[in-house]
Order: structure tokens, then sequence, then C-alpha cells
């Protein structure tokens, strides 16, 4: 059996290899290593995926968070309200840009926030929502929205784990996630399910004037060559790394496609074991599984963890701290007991092997050890 991995990124390169190795040499030798056509081209492919009007690419997912906040006209000591459960970036860029970070408990099964759990923490210092499309689904957008337009509130979300994830609307419609707000905002680290071979990012957004602010942030605020219309940062996609993103996204959904038949596998293999809880499927989205995490019931998490790690079987918990104890957000001023949802699930939650290439081999000895922890014999 190949060696279980949390990421296999080697066997992904190996089996596009020809097509990958092409395309690097293709910038190498043209040494049009800033802002050379594949990044243009890359912009433009990934539009028409998402059917969305602007991608405007950066250095990386939190950039991309920054740059899509630094445009959208908040002031000091605004408030904006996002999840305690989700990764730092989140919550660091509101923190370093002086807003005040507002943080809310997700759902415990679907681990997105809720309209319901928004509305609660509006004040009338709320001036934007952050809502993040955590481990590959949409949080409830269509309430969002409505919360949205009901407090003039911005929306940009954060869907750098939801590249290919559709929203559907109670009308039938859907949307990409990332597309659905007044921006989005995705990375393209290499694990994400759009990942390249180094860092990258991007901001998607439907609204003109919005882009353009967004394009000249990204490039020391400039629109004309030397004349800077805002304070801005030096934000760029290598065209490298937009030359492997342009070979990748021609298999994204085939790749989403993989990990849902992963993420199917482990729901049948752990449907009669009452101490997994699997990761709830909302009807209002797709889901691209850039995790799979599930709860462990009976507070053996750990010992779960450490059993698996002696069968060769690696496993991550995403996340294993809310943010609203970490010391750097000490000064949010929350307390231990403060938001018990996301404390109660950072002691429950496991994240299993998933990836776009795993065969059946891997997937039974995971689910055989597994069920064998819970001494239920498959
Ligand atoms: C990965 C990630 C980011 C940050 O992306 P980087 O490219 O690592 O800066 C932000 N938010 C979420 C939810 C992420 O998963």
């Amino acid at each position: 059996m190949r060696e279980i991995q949390m990421v296999d990124l080697k066997t992904q390169y190996k089996n596009i290899r020809s097509e990958i190795d092409d395309a690097i040499s293709s910038v190498i030798n043209s040494t049009a290593f800033i802002r050379g056509p594949e990044v243009k081209l890359f912009e433009q492919e990934l539009q028409n995926y998402l059917k969305v009007k602007h991608v405007i690419s950066c250095a990386n997912g939190t950039d991309a968070l920054q740059i899509s906040l630094m445009a959208a006209g908040l002031n000091p000591g605004d408030e904006v309200i996002t999840s305690d459960f989700t990764f730092i970036a989140t919550v660091e860029v509101l923190a370093l840009l002086g807003f005040k970070p507002v943080l809310i408990d997700p759902d415990p099964g679907s681990f997105n926030v809720t309209p319901g759990n928004i509305r609660k923490a509006i004040t009338t210092k709320t001036k934007a929502i952050v809502p993040v499309h955590l481990f590959g689904q949409c949080a409830d957008m269509d309430g969002i929205l409505k919360l949205a337009r009901e407090y003039n509130l911005l929306v940009i979300e954060d869907a750098a784990q939801a590249t290919g994830t559709d929203f559907y609307f109670p009308d039938g419609k859907s949307r990409k996630a990332g597309t659905i707000g007044n921006a989005g905002t995705t990375s393209f680290f290499p694990s994400k399910n759009l990942g390249c071979f180094g860092d990258g990012g991007a901001v998607y957004t439907n609204d003109d004037e919005l882009a353009g602010k967004i394009r000249s942030i990204a490039n020391h605020g400039m629109k004309e060559r030397y004349h800077y219309y805002n304070v801005g940062i030096n934000s760029r996609l290598d065209t490298l790394q937009a030359a492997i993103l342009r070979v990748k996204l021609r298999h994204l959904d085939r790749y989403n496609e993989a990990r849902r038949s992963v993420a199917d596998f482990y729901d049948r293999a752990f449907a009669g074991c009452p101490e997994i809880i699997v990761p709830e499927r909302k009807a209002y989205s797709s889901h691209i599984f850039h995790q799979y995490t599930v709860r462990i019931a009976n507070g053996k998490r750990d010992d779960l963890k450490k059993y698996l790690d002696g069968k060769g079987i690696p496993s991550m918990i995403y996340y294993p701290g809310p943010l609203h104890m970490q010391e750097a957000y000490r000064y949010l001023g929350y307390g231990s007991s403060d938001l018990p949802v996301t404390t109660s699930l950072c002691r429950k939650v496991l994240s299993l092997p998933l990836h776009t290439e795993m065969d059946k081999e891997q997937l039974e000895y995971i689910t055989v050890n597994v069920l064998e922890f819970f001494e239920r014999k498959v």
C-alpha cells in the first residue's frame, strides 16, 4: 500500500507531470517572471470557471483578505463579524487593519457561521461580515445576504477552502463560493483544492468599482504608472504559479469529485458508529471536502489520533484552539466560557486523510482501523 498522507501532492504531480513541466519551462524560457501573460490568462480562465466579472490575483490568501478589506472603505474601530472557528488569517487581517473582530460560534454540524448567530452579534458599529466557507462547504449565503441588506453590511467571503463549491439559492439559481457577497477571497496554498507550487491567492468581485480599487491596492495603490490613488501593498501572483494554476484549474472539477467520493466512502463506513459524527451536508451547498472532519462524541478524540498514528494513518486537528482564547487576541476581552460551541468543537474534531489520489486499499485500511478503535469490526 502507498504511504497514507493527509495530502499527496507528489502522486498528483506525477499524474499530470508533462502538462505541468511544459507550463513551467515555457515561463522559464520567456523569463516573464512577474506579470507575464499567464497571469492575465489564469485570471480570465478562473473568471469563466467561477462566472464572476473580476478575478484579481495576489500573493496569498491572507493578502487577498487584507486587500479586499482595505478596499472596503471601513474605518478603524468598525466591527466585523466572523467565525471563532477558522484559520487565524481571517481574524488577523481585521486586527491588523484596526477593525474590531467580533467572533461568533459556528453551527456545530456544518462548522459554518449561521445567520442566527450573526444577527445576535450585530451592533450599530457593525460594518461587515466575513463568512468562511469552512472545509469546502458554503455558509448559508442566502440568509447572510438578507441580513446584509437589512443592516447595510458588506459581505466578504473567505472562500480559501471552497474553490469550486456551489451555493444553491432557494429559487434554484446557483453561484460559486466567493462570488456571492461584495467580494470573495481565496488561497492557492499547495494543499488547497486549487493549489499552486508555492504561495498564491485571489480576490473575486462582480463590482467594477471595487475591482478597480482592489487591483490598485494590490499594486502599491497605483492606477497609471507612478500615480498613487490608495495606500497599497505589493502583492502579486508569480507567472510560474499562474502557469501551474492554469493546468490545475483544468483538473479542478475532477479533483473535487475525487474528494467527494472519498467523503462518501467515509460516510458509508462510519454510518453505524455512533461515536463518530460525520460532517453534515447542507442542501443549500455542494461540498468539495477540503477537509473531511468528524466529531468524536465520546471524549476519545486524542486517543483515536494516537491509535491511528501508530497504524501509519495521519490525522489532523483543525482547529485545536478557539481563536478567542489566543494570547494575541486577549485584548478583545473574551473569557473562556464565551463561544462554547467553538470550544467544544476544538476538543472533538478530527480531520482524516483526504486527497485527490487516494485509493480503495488506503480507504479500507483507514476505515477498518478507525472502526477497530471503537471495537466495531467491519
Ligand atoms: C488557507 C487559508 C487562508 C490563508 O491563505 P494563505 O494563502 O495561506 O495566506 C485564509 N483563510 C482560510 C479559511 C484558509 O484556509
